[in-house]
């Protein structure tokens, strides 16, 4: 079917942290690890595949002090995708763990929301507070794009193609958007940072980094609206995503995951 996907989830790096780390207000245990993962995710069909997110680069890592584990795009080859068939990639949001990586994307356009284009080049940059999460490069280059008509710029709800839809909810930063996703156990919701972690949207627990909390927590709302079931939602950083679904191959354990098909897990 032209409007029904496979949908995976790519890890490429992850960090250490703890459950304080993952809360405002923080946690009463202080002492439990929680780490996240870094994710891209990629839709495919017989017709299209469709990018989300491309995660940083080397370089970026580098000067940030984090480690990858592998390039997020050459990984796209891991499941036979080759990048340059890449048309279209949506970017959830322009912090820096999101976007990246546009030279190795030299055929896709960027979906964005137009209030993460002006929140990144807005007056609110100067506080460390937000503007840290920013990559400065990685924000020229999105505006180069725009000059190069390879920026789809949304201010609303879209769909990129049959089957893949794009909601923004804001909440996190200004312009993040959830991307709903149709596959063969109903729609998906690809949460990004809507919700870290399933923690945060189960228990309506607003991760530490937001810049609207009222639209964070309707967010989780939104993203419940969106997706078949609470099953269907990924968060945007939760090492769980790899525990809770399958690989599509043996050698490809604790990589990629497979989102289109039911978990084999749950934490409940
Ligand atoms: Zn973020």
């Amino acid at each position: 079917m032209t409007d029904t996907y496979e949908l995976f989830a790519i890890k490429y790096a992850r960090r250490d942290g703890w459950r304080s780390d993952n809360f405002i207000g923080g946690d009463d245990d202080h002492a439990s690890a929680m780490p996240l993962d870094y994710y891209v995710w990629v839709a495919r069909n017989a017709q299209r595949s469709v990018l989300i997110d491309t995660g940083f680069s080397a370089q970026t890592a580098a000067k940030r002090g984090r480690g990858v584990l592998r390039c997020p795009i050459d990984s796209l080859r891991l499941i036979d995708i080759d990048p340059d068939s890449i048309t279209d990639t949506v970017i959830t949001h322009l912090h820096y763990d999101h976007v990246g990586n546009f030279a190795l994307l030299q055929s896709s356009r960027f979906h964005l929301q137009e209030p993460e284009m002006h929140f990144a080049t807005g007056r609110h940059m100067k506080y460390p507070h937000f503007g840290h999460h920013y990559e400065p490069e990685d924000v020229a280059q999105m505006v180069r794009m725009n000059f190069a008509q390879r920026v789809v710029m949304h201010d609303g709800p879209a769909e990129v193609a049959p089957g893949i839809e794009l909601q923004p909810v804001g909440g996190h930063t200004p312009g993040l958007q959830v991307v709903r996703v149709k596959t063969a156990r109903g729609w998906v919701v690809v949460a990004s940072d809507a919700s870290h972690f399933y923690e945060n949207i189960e228990k309506r627990r607003p991760f530490s980094n937001a810049c609207d909390v009222c639209q964070m927590l309707e967010a989780f709302d939104t993203v419940y609206l969106l997706a078949d079931s609470k099953e269907h939602v990924i968060p945007g950083h939760d090492p769980q995503v790899l525990e809770r679904y399958p690989a599509p191959s043996k050698e490809l354990e604790g990589i990629i995951a497979r989102l289109d098909v039911a978990p084999q897990t749950h934490a409940d």
